[in-house]
């Protein structure tokens, strides 16, 4: 099961405020949360998926 918010497998408890666990992650990894709910410590995987924007950098001229 994935989401874009951590659940905790015990009681189902998304965390809304697990950004700061994602914020600087550059690789996949596993991180212990502990859930705000019932606080039970449990394992979440990140999986960060890379995305590529790309656009002109002049401005097109009118
Ligand atoms: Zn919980």
């Amino acid at each position: 099961m994935s989401d874009d918010t951590p659940v905790c497998p015990y009681c189902e408890h998304e965390e809304p405020d697990a950004w700061d666990i994602y914020f600087g992650c550059q690789l996949n990894g596993t991180v212990t949360i502990t859930c705000g709910a019932c606080g039970v410590e449990y394992l979440c995987t990140i999986v960060c998926t890379l995305n590529f924007y790309s656009r002109q950098k002049l401005e097109p001229k009118e």
